[in-house]
């Protein structure tokens, strides 16, 4: 170990007294980690300094620039208007397999790697790999070649960018500390970083289904990582969007991507469509291609949107045809309102909770998922319900997990005489 190397203890103890690590020691205890010569049970002790201290900006810059340069980068300089988004989270939110080929229609480069399911949130990946024959890891050649030939390409995280932060990422989830603005932020950013586009929509999601229930947490967090985005040169904006009820009405793999197709090919439903919006003309204004939603809505409408999406499932190996019967579970359990009234709340955690239940989620990350298993729902907050009106199909096999699903779907909806306004869009343009 190099004589200027810090004990680890005294990095413990200097974040369990509230001081600030200056960047230099705070990159040796992490090299020092990456390297095998920090042991887990130190590096959990800091973990959990840092969420009850926190980090001043300089230390979460630091702590970001590790984590990004702890492996490769993605060097996307010679595509034109390279765009990427990040959502933190949610349940139904299949907003990337909108909002790709809506960016990549409207003249931008979408290279991107996005995760998996969660415990009760859903990823991208799993909902592609849906689609039979549809590959989600790719060379880096190939990934740069398909993004150049058809302007999208998204993969899973590759191990080689920001391997710091899987490694961190484990050790936060086994120990209680995922849950900290700083080390939200800075695992967010150093993938982003690492994946070298030049503008970036993050899409910081509030309440039940989110990381953040208050709009004040979202807020933190976004400004968090924008400011780090820009210290990095890219241009980063931000979004605020409501997770207290799930997005859409479908949750699950197949269910998600057969829902995602229909706004493509401009059925709705309203809010994610909205969202999309949103999102699009955010990243497509920073990146300098600015574009009204009354020109996004012509890309869904005149089908050049679908177009894109057909393109990019075609040159992943997925089978475009199959998309028209996606293999759903067969089994199917109706959800029915026990009264009168107006749905009040679609509490989206315990949708996701329920999804999960029927197997469409994962608790470990090498646990296996069915795609066609999942819930759709058939009101959202706000409806005008009557006793034994459907508000939700589970779609459930053999039975699987069927008992606990429908509990937590008589616990997630909720009836009452007037329903709250809930806005979908909190906040927008935040840079
Ligand atoms: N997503 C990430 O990538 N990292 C976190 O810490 C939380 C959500």
């Amino acid at each position: 170990m190099p004589a200027a190397f810090p004990r680890p203890v005294d990095i413990i103890l200097e974040k369990r007294n509230g001081a600030e690590h200056a960047p230099e020691r705070l990159e040796a205890f992490l090299r020092g980690y990456l390297q095998g010569e920090v042991p887990d049970y130190q590096v959990s002790a800091w973990l959990m300094a840092v969420c009850w201290h926190g980090m001043t900006d300089r230390e979460t810059a630091a702590l970001t620039r590790i984590l990004a340069t702890s492996g490769d980068a993605l060097d996307l300089s010679g595509l034109p208007h390279t765009v990427d988004k990040h959502s933190t989270g949610g349940v139904g939110d299949k907003t990337s397999l909108v909002l790709a080929p809506l960016l990549a229609a409207a003249g931008a480069t979408v290279a991107k790697m996005s995760g998996r399911s969660l415990g009760h949130t859903g990823g991208t990946v799993d909902k592609l790999e849906s689609i039979p024959g549809f590959a989600s890891s790719l060379s880096r050649e190939a990934f740069l070649r398909q993004a150049r030939d058809v302007g999208i390409v998204v993969t899973g995280q590759s191990k080689q960018l920001a391997p710091a932060d899987g490694l961190l990422y484990a050790l936060r989830d086994a120990t209680g500390t995922v849950r900290s603005l700083p080390l939200i932020a800075s695992s967010i950013m150093s993938k982003k970083l690492a994946g070298g586009a030049g503008s970036i929509v993050l899409d910081v999601k509030v309440g039940s289904g989110a990381f953040m229930a208050t709009p004040s947490e979202a807020r933190a967090l976004a400004e968090t990582m924008t400011a780090i985005g820009r210290h990095a040169g890219r241009n980063v904006r931000a979004v605020l969007s409501s997770m207290a009820q799930p997005l859409g009405y479908a949750v699950g793999n197949a269910l998600e991507v057969r829902e995602a197709l229909g706004c493509l090919e401009g059925e709705g439903p309203s809010d994610l469509l909205e969202l999309c919006l949103v999102l699009a003309g955010q990243v497509l204004d920073a990146t300098g291609l600015p574009t009204s939603a009354a020109e996004l809505r012509e890309l869904i409408g005149g089908g050049q949107a679908l177009e894109r999406f057909h393109r990019w499932i075609a040159a992943q190996g997925g089978d475009v045809r199959a998309l028209a019967h996606l293999d759903l579970a067969p089994g199917r359990d109706v959800v029915r309102a026990g009264a009168n009234g107006v749905l009040a709340e679609v509490d989206a955690l315990t949708v996701g909770r329920a999804a999960h239940a029927l197997g469409a989620g994962r608790s470990r990350k090498d646990e296996a998922i069915d795609p066609g298993v999942g819930v759709v729902l058939h009101a959202k907050v706000g409806a005008d319900v009557a006793a034994g009106d459907a508000l939700a199909t589970l779609y459930h096999r053999h039975g699987k997990g069927l008992e606990e699903a429908r509990q937590l779907m008589e616990r997630a909806v909720r009836l009452a005489d007037t329903a709250p306004a809930t806005p979908l869009v909190l906040e927008t343009a935040l840079s």
